[in-house]
């Protein structure tokens, strides 16, 4: 009977790890194929000023809308094309889809608000990158500071010395550098000291897990004023409710992303909502607002 348990559970680990295997070269042999038909769209998320509550940007997030199983979340597909490599080229047509958007935002004559990237670990250890980056926005004629890189703290972590010199390159291009999920992995103060990043994005998640809201408070708000006089700014993601983002204001958080304002839409309701909408702002007109 004890051998017969055995066997099963042997079975059932056997046959999970197969599923699982089975189940990510599926996704890989599809990936170029999705790749090709243009199964990967781009989603934006607005990010707000907290002091006005107004837009100051967005971050582009990749969707897979599969032709069967619908629409795909990044947390399935991007683990697996972080191990198998194919991340680059996704992460590259994700970078060339936001600046066509920005290209055409700026030819209808309307106020395009940068829009944050993410650069996976394997795209930021390319040698090539600052020149296919600054390629990129050349090709589309756009400024630098219009697309801007969020690079995780994980991938800066594990070669300081190439990261660092990656970095500076990219902010002497004009790139403006974001710290994704700062704080919710590795350890943290001693990248502070030497990263030259212009904005620091925390994970509000982080905080409420535990359920310790007071010294998360307590973190975030020492984090925020540290990040402050380090000169950065810092955004904070994932927040979903109106008492958080009181606070958030009271501790001088500059601007917020998160399903409070919004959610990750498509581009085409990111457009009529942000950058088309009546009141949104033309080009032209942006002196008008800011003196009025
Ligand atoms: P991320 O870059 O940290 O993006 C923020 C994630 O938080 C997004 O998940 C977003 O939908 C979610 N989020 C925003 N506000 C809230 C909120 O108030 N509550 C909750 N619960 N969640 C919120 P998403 O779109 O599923 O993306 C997950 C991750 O996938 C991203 O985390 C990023 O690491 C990765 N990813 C997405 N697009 C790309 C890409 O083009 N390239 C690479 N390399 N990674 C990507
Ligand atoms: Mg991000
Ligand atoms: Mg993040
Ligand atoms: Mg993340």
């Amino acid at each position: 009977q004890c051998k017969n348990q055995f066997e099963k559970n042997l079975a059932f680990y056997n046959e999970s790890i197969g599923e699982q295997v089975s189940n990510e070269i599926a996704i890989a042999n599809e990936m170029q194929t999705a790749l090709d038909e243009k199964q990967f769209v781009v989603y934006l998320q607005p990010k707000f000023t907290v002091a006005t509550d107004s837009i100051c940007g967005a971050e582009a997030l990749v969707r897979w809308k599969h032709p069967q199983k619908g629409l795909i979340s990044p947390g399935v597909f991007v683990p697996v094309f972080e191990k198998n490599g194919f991340i680059a080229k996704l992460d590259y047509y994700v970078w060339e889809r936001t600046c066509q958007l920005l290209r055409k935002w700026l030819d209808d004559g309307r106020k395009p608000y940068p829009v944050s990237v993410n650069i996976s670990r394997i795209s930021l250890y390319n040698p090539n990158l600052v020149k296919l980056l600054k390629d990129l926005v050349e090709k589309y004629n756009l400024c630098a500071g219009l697309l801007q890189l969020e690079v995780t703290e994980s991938a800066y972590m594990s070669n300081t010395e190439l990261m660092e010199k990656t970095i500076h390159d990219l902010r002497g291009s004009g790139f403006t550098i974001l710290m994704d999920d700062f704080g919710s992995g590795y350890s943290s103060l001693n990248t502070l000291k030497s990263i030259e990043v212009d904005i620091l994005k925390i994970d509000m998640k982080f905080l409420s897990a535990d359920g310790e809201m007071e010294k998360g408070e307590i973190i975030l708000a020492s984090i925020i004023r540290m990040a402050n006089w380090l000169g950065m700014s810092v955004t904070v993601e994932g927040v979903e409710s109106r008492k958080q983002r009181d606070f958030l204001e009271g501790v001088g958080c500059d601007s917020i992303q998160g399903y409070y304002y919004s959610r990750p839409v498509p581009e085409g309701e990111y457009e009529e909502t942000y950058i088309y909408a009546d009141g949104g702002a033309a080009l032209h007109s942006q002196k008008t607002e800011e003196t009025s």
